[in-house]
């Protein structure tokens, strides 16, 4: 890349044998970090997820291999065993194995379990951060995930788990916190967690904001509270990926947004 050699000390190789787990970002290529763009450079084999932009597999080398390890068509996901497997055998025929995930690899993205397969298998491994949408999606829509006046801590949650009586207390003990909850993966559950926080004290006006395909042609933000989110989420047509975000600092979007350059 051509990058002041001063600022940007030489990249590392990617050697064979090699796993990088990075992260995409939330889906524009141009929120790519640096790191991952050199990654994606070099790789012989991408094994990447259903949320990676179609755009930035275009900067692959055109003899890599790219697979695909997401849900497709309404089809169960591959299990994480499986694409563990895969990682590991592409490695060690001695390709460079780039791992690639939507956002933050470590964050809801099961980066975790696959770096720790990779170190029982004895494959060395990088990780390369990336902008998670949880935090890109509500800016992008300027909505800050802190700010003094709102909130000193933010809680990321993922939203998959609210339908036993120890899930539902987990969300009311989040939501007592009284701190701006940031959502993955809500919206199928999201009446029950929705009625979770009603219940560990949120009011049913706290702001909220939906912010889906965050970055892509087709984003879409919506508006609500709290109490009117599994409603206006239906009636809107939201579909997944959506970030959701409950929270004073939503409020912001009105200062923020009017002065915001769009896109
Ligand atoms: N590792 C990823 C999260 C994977 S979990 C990250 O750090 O961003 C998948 C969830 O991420 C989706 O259900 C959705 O809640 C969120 N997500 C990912 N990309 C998104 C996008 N472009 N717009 C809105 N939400 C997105």
């Amino acid at each position: 890349m051509d990058l002041p050699s001063d600022i940007f000390p030489e990249f590392p190789a990617m050697a064979p044998g090699e796993v990088w787990l990075v992260g995409a970002g939330p889906g524009d290529p141009r929120l790519l970090t640096v790191m991952a763009i050199h990654a994606l450079r070099s790789a012989d084999c991408i094994v990447h997820d259903a949320l990676v932009d179609p755009r930035i597999l275009r900067l692959a080398r055109s003899e890599a291999e790219i697979h695909f390890a997401g849900k497709r068509g309404g089809r169960p996901s591959p299990l994480q065993s499986d694409i563990n497997v895969r990682i590991i055998a592409e490695a060690r025929k001695g390709r460079r194995v780039l791992r690639l995930k939507g956002g933050d690899p470590f964050v809801f993205g099961r980066g975790g379990e696959e770096a720790r397969a990779l170190v029982e298998a004895g494959v060395p491994f990088r990780i390369v951060p990336g902008i998670t949408a949880g935090l890109a999606a509500p800016a992008l829509a300027g909505i800050p995930a802190t700010t003094r006046e709102t909130n000193h801590a933010v809680i990321l949650a993922a939203g998959h788990r609210a339908d036993d009586a120890t899930a539902a207390r987990a969300w009311e003990s989040l939501a007592a916190t009284g701190q701006p909850i940031i959502l993955y993966m809500a919206l199928a559950q999201l009446s029950e967690i929705v009625a979770a926080c009603l219940r560990g004290g949120l009011a049913a006006d706290t702001r909220a904001a939906v912010i889906s395909h965050a970055t892509g042609t087709d984003e879409r933000i919506l508006e609500t509270r709290l109490g009117d989110l599994p409603h206006d989420v239906a009636a809107n047509g939201i579909t997944s990926p959506a970030v959701i975000v409950i929270g004073g600092n939503v409020a912001l979007r009105h200062v923020l947004a009017p002065g915001m350059i769009k896109p």
